[in-house]
Parts: C-alpha cells; sequence; structure tokens
C-alpha cells in the first residue's frame, strides 16, 4: 500500500538498509501490532539545511546539515549531533531511527532523532567550529526544544558544542533553556556521569554478557575499535575489572600489545595525537585488528565496520556494539552461526541516552543528583533493559538484537495504536 521513499536508495548494508533489515526481522514477533510496522520505516520529519560561515580567511564556505526525527510516538526525539566528512542523510536516518529503538528498549519517555554536519571539524579553527555550531543551532532551532527534539554530543562533539548550542537556542527564544541539549558541562546544567556514561553501559552489560557466557574478565583479551569517549571509558572499566586491552584502532591507526596496552599512558597521548603516537605497542596495518586473538571485540567507531569478511575472521567469543550500527546483517548472521554472541548497539551504548534522560530531568527540576545516585541508577536501568531482553530472546530462540527490537517495537507501536493517526 505504501510508496517506497523517494529519497533515499539504501544498500543492503548501508546503514538505512541494515536498519531496515532489522525492522524486517522482528516483524513475526509483533503480533497484531505489526499491522503498524510501516511507521518504524520512514521517518517522521527530517531537515535539510544549509550552513554558511565565514572562515577566519575570508572565505565564505557552505556545509550540508540535517536534523531527523525518526518517531516522536512515546515522547521528544532525542539524539546526537555528528560532525563528520562522511554524514549524509541517509546515515542520520539511520541513527535516528537507532535511538528510536534505543529510547524504547531502555523505556526512557523519548523518541529517537538524530543530526549531523558533513563537515571535517579537524579542519576548522575553534572560531569556525563555534560559528558553524551557532549557525546550525539556529537552523534546526525551528524544530528543536526542550519538549520537542533534545540533541546531545556524538562523534566529533562535546561538551562545548551542546554549551553552544544551547547558548544559540537560548539566545534565540530568549531565555535560559539548559533542557535543549543534553551532555552540557557541569556548570551549565549538566550531568555528573554524563561523560563516562556511554563506556559505563557497555561494560555493564558486557559483564553482564561475559557472566552469562562464562568467560572470566580477569585476563580476558579485548579489541577496541573506536578509542574516543566511548572506546577509552569502556577500555578503562574493563581494564580496571582485569581484561587486558591486546589492540586499539582510531582514525590514525592500529597498535597492539599481547600483554596489554597501558591505558593510562595511551589515553592522553590517543586524545592529542591519536593511538600510533603511543610507543607501548606495535603498529600493525588496520585490516590486522580484526584478526587479533582476542575474547571480546569492541567496535565503538562508525557503522558498518563488521562486514561479513570480518564476522568470519574475529576470534571474539562476544562482540560489544559502542558503535551505532557497527555490524552488517550478513555479518550479524556469520557471527550467530558461529556462536560469538552480540550485545547489541541499541541496549550496549544505551547508557548515554539514560544519563541524558537524568540531566534533562534534573534541569527540569533545577535539583542535581551526586554521581553515585547517577551511576546506581544507570546500572539499574541497563540490568533491567537486558535481563528482560535476555528473557525475550530465550523465550523466542533468537538474538539479542531481534529480542531487543521485539521488547522495543512493541512499545512503540504500542503507543503509536494507543494515540491512533491524526487526522
Ligand atoms: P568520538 O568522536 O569521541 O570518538 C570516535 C572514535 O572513532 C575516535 O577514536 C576516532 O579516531 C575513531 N574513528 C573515526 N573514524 C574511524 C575509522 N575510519 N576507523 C577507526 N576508527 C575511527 O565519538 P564517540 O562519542 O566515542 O562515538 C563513537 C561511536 O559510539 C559512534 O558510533 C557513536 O554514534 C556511538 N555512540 C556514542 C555515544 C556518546 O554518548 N558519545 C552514545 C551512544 C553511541
Amino acid at each position: 500500500m505504501s510508496e517506497k521513499l523517494s529519497f533515499v536508495s539504501p544498500t543492503a548494508n548501508s546503514p538505512w538498509g541494515t536498519y531496515l533489515s532489522q525492522v524486517d526481522r522482528v516483524v513475526p514477533y509483533l503480533g497484531p501490532l505489526a499491522r503498524w510496522v510501516e511507521t518504524l520505516k520512514r521517518p517522521k520529519r527530517a531537515l535539510i539545511v544549509d550552513v554558511p560561515i565565514e572562515m577566519d580567511d575570508g572565505r565564505i564556505a557552505h556545509y550540508e546539515g540535517y536534523r531527523v526525527q525518526h518517531n516522536m510516538s512515546r515522547g521528544p526525539g532525542k539524539g546526537g549531533v555528528r560532525f563528520h566528512p562522511d554524514v549524509t542523510l541517509e546515515e542520520v536516518m539511520a541513527l535516528s531511527a537507532w535511538m528510536t529503538i534505543k529510547t524504547a528498549a531502555v523505556n526512557l519517555p523519548y523518541g529517537g532523532a538524530k543530526g549531523g554536519i558533513r563537515v571535517d571539524p579537524k579542519k576548522l579553527s575553534q572560531n569556525e567550529l563555534e560559528k558553524i555550531t551557532r549557525r546550525y543551532t539556529s537552523e534546526i532551532g525551528i524544530i528543536i526544544g526542550p519538549h520537542t527534539d533534545i540533541p546531545a554530543p556524538d562523534v566529533n562533539t562535546n561538551g562545548q558544542i551542546m554549551a553552544w548550542m544551547m547558548d544559540t537556542y537560548s539566545m534565540n527564544t530568549g531565555g535560559t533553556a539548559t533542557g535543549v541539549v543534553t551532555g552540557k558541562p557541569l556548570h551549565l546544567g549538566g550531568s555528573l556521569g554524563r561523560v563516562k556514561a556511554t563506556g559505563r553501559g557497555v561494560f555493564v552489560t558486557g559483564r553482564e554478557a561475559a557472566r552469562r557466557l562464562g568467560l572470566d574478565l580477569r585476563g580476558a583479551r579485548i579489541a577496541v575499535q573506536g578509542f574516543g569517549n566511548v572506546g577509552s571509558v569502556a577500555a578503562e572499566l574493563f581494564a580496571e575489572a582485569g581484561a587486558k586491552i591486546v589492540a586499539v584502532q582510531d582514525h590514525t591507526g592500529t597498535i597492539v600489545n599481547s600483554n596489554g596496552l597501558d591505558l593510562a599512558t595511551l589515553i592522553p597521548i590517543a586524545n592529542k595525537d591519536g593511538v600510533i603516537a603511543f610507543k607501548g605497542g606495535d603498529v600493525v596495518p588496520n585490516e590486522a585488528f580484526w584478526d587479533t586473538a582476542c575474547d571480546i571485540l569492541i567496535p565503538a567507531a562508525l557503522e558498518g565496520q563488521i562486514t561479513a569478511e570480518r564476522a568470519q575472521k574475529t576470534t571474539a567469543k562476544l562482540v560489544l556494539e559502542g558503535a551505532n550500527g557497527p555490524t552488517v546483517p550478513t555479518a550479524d548472521d556469520i557471527l550467530a552461526e558461529r556462536g560469538v554472541l552480540v550485545v547489541p548497539d541499541v541496549i550496549c551504548n544505551a547508557g548515554g541516552v539514560t544519563v541524558s534522560y537524568f540531566e534533562w530531568v534534573q534541569d527540569f527540576s533545577s535539583f542535581f543528583w551526586d554521581e553515585d545516585e547517577i551511576n546506581v541508577r544507570l546500572d539499574r536501568i541497563m540490568m533491567n533493559a537486558l535481563n528482560q531482553i535476555w528473557d525475550t530472546a530465550d523465550k523466542h530462540k533468537i538474538t539479542l538484537r531481534t529480542a531487543t527490537y521485539a521488547v522495543a517495537c512493541e512499545r512503540i507501536l504500542m503507543a503509536r495504536q494507543e494515540r491512533g493517526l491524526y487526522p
């Protein structure tokens, strides 16, 4: 009955194609709610904006930006903003859809949204970065707001960028709207625990998955792709629990050390110059990362990294998806056939949006919690969600990913059905 979306042509392994195939796999478990499933296959709203700025050398440069609100059946849109040269409308659509699934999987009162600008921020001065952030915020200001759509950090965006976004929105609306973005600095209504929340969620879900697999974290060998906010924090927490980080890859290259990399020295160096500037490991070709001997693999960079070929050669018994959409559907099938357990992105990396939710609640009540309270609540939400998903997976004998989609899609489509179609 429905027309195909005219503005995307997804391939099987593209982010939107991956998402659509994940939704198709859940349909048999939706019962009568399946009649609503098309609502998950198209974004509610997608905005493309021109972002012109004057560069430091006087040139006028134009960038393309997006904000996609995939689904708001359960609450305001929620999702990060990515600054990266590969950002496209299709990628942002997929990322926004994964946010819809994720917020429902951990039962937060949000829908899903995402934004981005196609730009390499490493080539911008601080002044240019501020200008591009403010103009982009102003352009998407017609659809974001504390009660409609609340952005947050993602790849290459951070607390400073959230502070500029909050200030720009506030200047345009005539107040101080701290609740318009999350991931803000602490003194601007940010929350304790937010910076480490995503990595912490990866650790909490990974520790539980390892326990269920009978995999001892002490001495477990871990390979981490992407060593930014998510990857480095997760690595630190696993190392504290006794694991060895044997391989790390970022945009500069790959380093390995079978005795375990010294994270206290590596992290500040990686933050400044990238992992290959670190001398405590061997630099190897990027493709060698995927067959490094390891027990746990943590993709924490970009989408589409675990291809069928890489899924075939990994030695990991457990994959913890810190990144969004790192595994293409064919690779998912190979990992399942090979008995490799995958904790999917939509639960594994949900710690960030969970503490973003705490931040938003604290902003509205103007009452701030201590870090212990944040972490206790975060761990409880993540564990409850994971246990429920695990029960669903056991009941239907399906993967954790399909089980997460089953739990989440039921919540989303039930909300859609109860609200009814307008008009
Ligand atoms: P970040 O910008 O802090 O770090 C990204 C890392 O990926 C960097 O180490 C970068 O060098 C590396 N990278 C980039 N391109 C690469 C490539 N081609 N090959 C290998 N490494 C590459 O970003 P982040 O916030 O840590 O986000 C990482 C992933 O986690 C993304 O998929 C993001 O959507 C997801 N995520 C982030 C959050 C969050 O709270 N920050 C929450 C949920 C999911």
